[in-house]
């Protein structure tokens, strides 16, 4: 089973990069986001829940996403592997997702950590934002403040990942095709 966390700042290309390697690879594309986004729509207590949180750019508590994936896993227990997107985002998601992986004996194989420089990231959120109309990426302020709690609580994850020679940095500047390239010439290894 080939399990992969796709790692970086919001902005860094994660989802559209995910797009690819669920083509390439065959593997099931799990996003926190996108999942609670669903929720929200959906007009669930959980969505209702998370809102208030995602609209300050704020991280959503951990029980909840842990119990999102855990669920996400035990109803996907036939497929090649996972791609985890925007999960997890601190260093107890991660232990919790380690935990629930070696229940099963298919631990992470790579953490991938696309690395893009601050403001090409907040042009990128902009532009995203007129497109997509998430009010989260439409705000300069909640923009900045989403990437200063990337620095805080989820760029540790780095340190957690790379004594188990699991970390891998990925330039995250340059073509969609270009960093697929990079990206492709890492998991090739794992
Ligand atoms: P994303 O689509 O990954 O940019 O996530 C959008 C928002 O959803 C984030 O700013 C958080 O508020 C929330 N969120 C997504 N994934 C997580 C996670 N793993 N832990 C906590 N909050 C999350």
């Amino acid at each position: 089973m080939l399990n992969l966390v796709l790692f970086g700042p919001p902005g860094a290309g994660k989802g559209t990069q995910a797009e690819f390697l669920i083509k390439s690879y065959g593997l099931e594309h799990l996003s926190t986001g996108d999942l609670l986004r669903s929720e929200i729509a959906a007009g669930t207590k959980l969505g209702l829940e998370a809102k208030s949180f995602m609209e300050k750019g704020e991280l959503v508590p951990d029980e909840v996403v842990i119990g999102m994936i855990k669920t996400k896993l035990e109803n996907n227990k036939a497929v090649k592997g996972f791609i985890f997107d925007g999960f997890p985002r601190t260093v107890d998601q991660a232990k919790a997702l380690d935990n629930l992986l070696n229940e099963n004996g298919t631990p992470i194989s790579g953490m991938l950590s696309l690395e893009v420089d601050k403001q090409e990231l907040i042009n990128r959120l902009m532009k995203r934002g007129e497109i997509s109309g998430r009010p989260d990426d439409q705000d300069q302020s909640v923009i900045e403040n989403r990437i200063n709690v990337y620095n805080q609580k989820t760029l540790p994850l780095i340190e957690y990942y790379k004594p188990q020679g699991k970390h891998f940095g990925i330039n995250g500047m340059g073509s969609i095709e270009d960093i697929a390239g990079r990206l492709e010439a890492v998991i090739t290894k794992l």
